[in-house]
């Protein structure tokens, strides 16, 4: 399928065709930390499929193994857009986030389950506004 997608203030753009039926969860502590969020999805897309607009800026993360992933984002608004392999990119893993599409993009695939927040399962039993500024922190 066609995506379309770009980071918030809209300095970096992309085209990709991807297959629906890749994403993935990850619960590690890493997509934690570095998407701000309780877990992180991934859309892989080869990078000769995507077309991008714009100069996004470089994080190199260094596993223990040695191995290099640049996590690439905005640096203007902080976005973040994609991982790939550093020194080679082959696969841009778009963050599910930014990509246009995101609400037909079902996740097939847990990786890191055990490190998942225990309180996931929990989120639909909680109350629920229907728009931010009804809630109770909407001026946060
Ligand atoms: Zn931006
Ligand atoms: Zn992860």
């Amino acid at each position: 399928m066609k995506i379309t997608g770009q980071c918030h203030c809209g300095a970096i753009r992309f085209t990709a065709t991807a297959s629906p039926d890749k994403v993935a969860v990850c619960h590690c502590a890493d997509c934690q930390i570095m998407s701000g969020g309780p877990f992180r999805a991934v859309l892989p897309v080869p990078v000769d499929q995507v077309e991008l607009q714009g100069s996004p800026k470089q994080y190199v993360k260094v596993a223990a193994s040695g191995n290099r992933r640049a996590q690439a984002f905005c640096g203007d608004c902080g976005t973040q857009l994609f991982a790939t392999e550093a020194d080679e990119p082959k696969t841009l893993n778009f963050r599910l986030g930014c990509v246009n599409e995101r609400a037909q993009l079902n996740p097939v695939l847990q990786i890191w389950r055990d490190s998942a927040m225990p309180w996931l399962t929990e989120l639909d039993g909680l109350p629920a506004h229907t728009r931010g500024r009804d809630s109770p922190l909407a001026s946060s």
